[in-house]
């Protein structure tokens, strides 16, 4: 069946890109909030990432209303 309404985001995430120091491949990350050691998905090698802020994340989920004011038709 399909829902006759138009569905809004509910939840969101960030996606952060880390570049891989060997071959340049970029690692997609959902907001890695504790430091990590990443294996590059390409080449194999591992290296250690910066994690991001936890608040940062917090306030731009707030302000987008977990995503919902962002969705394009308002
Ligand atoms: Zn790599």
């Amino acid at each position: 069946m399909l829902y006759k309404g138009v569905v809004k985001p509910g939840k969101m995430a960030l996606v952060f890109m880390y570049e891989c120091p060997f071959c340049h491949y970029e690692a997609m990350l959902a907001s890695p909030l504790d430091p990590a050691t990443v294996t590059c998905g390409a080449c194999k090698n591992s290296f250690h990432i910066a994690p991001v802020d936890r608040q940062t994340v917090q306030y731009i989920q707030t302000v987008l209303m977990n995503g919902r004011a962002a969705a394009a038709d308002g």
